[in-house]
């Protein structure tokens, strides 16, 4: 059977006209029952006839994933544990942002690129999730969101950002999340506005090259190191694209004004968060064209890294400032409920 959810608006029309043998204004109807007022049964959609309700109930469903576990944390960031129709589980984080939440969005279930600092890294690859479970997140985060009194379902979406920042390598599973990205900002389903996603990854040259092409979001890369030899060692699979040319493929990326490409350096102690990782840093990088989102370890048990010393991240930063690179620390959020990166489904297994 299939799942409404992972069918993109053109998917859904040839499937109203050629399977349920209706016509076309009907797809509209469905998509925003299914996207923006979220319901999950057939028997809902109040604007068709019994007939067809009960014919697309016998074709398909509209499966979610579900919650397996909630965490909320003080300072307001929410980590849900779902778990998808295998069984498979994956973490989705709610940020507050302002008014509103940004979504940390999964898109494998697990990774294969094996950061040594990271835990999903450490669970291995077992499969990519399809378009309807990426965005399936999204729906159950907003649910959440509006049971807990933040929004309303004809208002705007409570969640306002995306940054595909959870599990697995976005880039890894391209055609699953371009299908996503142009899902997305339909104004008959979740309208989340275009460019309002940030795809995180290790940084792959060709399909940055597509993303770049669509114009659908923005890049972020997870560097982490200045040279190709220290980003080898805690990031093997990753370097295998040699840095300089990574470099190379995100000077051509396409850029609106104003628009940066935002590196990630998550500061490891004693490995990477010398003044001179910072010098080398600054040399690497356009300074016009980028910013620097410097993130403290969000150390786990087990894990061969540790945090470093506020001092250090701060001078870090200070160092990056006088060169000329637009830093920022990121707060680290949540770390009372273990909101780092595959932390929680570790914790779990
Ligand atoms: N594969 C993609 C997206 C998922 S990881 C990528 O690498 O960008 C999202 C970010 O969290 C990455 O920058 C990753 O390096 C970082 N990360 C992993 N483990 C972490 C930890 N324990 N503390 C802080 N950040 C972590």
């Amino acid at each position: 059977m299939i799942n409404l959810l992972d069918l993109t608006y053109s998917e859904l029309e040839a499937f109203v006209v050629e399977d349920l043998k209706q016509p076309r204004f009907r797809t509209d109807q469905i998509f925003q029952w299914i996207w923006q007022k979220g319901v999950r049964d057939f028997a809902s959609m109040t604007n068709m006839g019994k007939a067809l309700r009960e014919k697309m109930a016998a074709m398909a469903s509209i499966t979610w994933p579900e919650i397996a576990k909630a965490q909320e944390s003080r300072d307001g960031t929410v980590k849900l544990l779902l778990r998808l129709h295998d069984g498979k589980l994956v973490e989705t984080v709610l940020i507050p942002f302002k008014e509103r939440f940004s979504q940390c969005l999964s898109t494998q279930v697990g990774c294969a690129m094996a950061c040594k600092f990271c835990n999903t890294g450490l669970l291995g690859f077992e499969r990519n999730m399809t378009m309807g479970e990426i965005l399936g997140q999204v729906l159950v985060g907003r649910k959440f969101l509006l049971d807990k009194g933040f929004g309303k379902l004809e208002g705007p979406n409570p969640i306002r950002n995306l940054v595909y920042m959870g599990m697995g390598e976005p880039l890894m599973n391209l055609d699953n999340l371009l299908r996503a990205l142009e899902t997305l900002p339909h104004e008959n389903g979740l309208s989340i506005s275009w460019r309002r996603s940030m795809v995180s990854t290790v940084g792959f040259p060709k399909q940055l090259r597509i993303l770049g092409k669509t114009e659908l979001a923005l890049p972020a890369i997870s560097l982490h190191a200045p040279t190709q030899e220290l980003r080898a060692e805690i990031m093997p699979k990753a370097a295998r694209t040699p840095l300089d040319e990574l470099m190379q493929c995100l000077a051509e990326f396409p850029l609106r004004p104003r628009e940066r490409i935002t590196f990630e350096y998550l500061l490891l102690k004693g490995v990477n968060d010398s003044l001179e990782h910072a010098d080398q840093l600054a040399k690497l990088v356009d300074k016009s064209r980028i910013k620097v989102n410097l993130i403290a370890y969000n150390a786990t048990e087990g894990m061969p890294y540790g945090a470093p010393d506020r001092e250090q991240v701060e001078a870090f930063e200070k160092r990056l400032w006088k060169h000329g690179v637009t830093a920022f620390i990121r707060r680290s959020m949540g770390a009372d409920i273990k909101a780092a990166c595959g932390q929680l489904k570790a914790s779990e297994q």
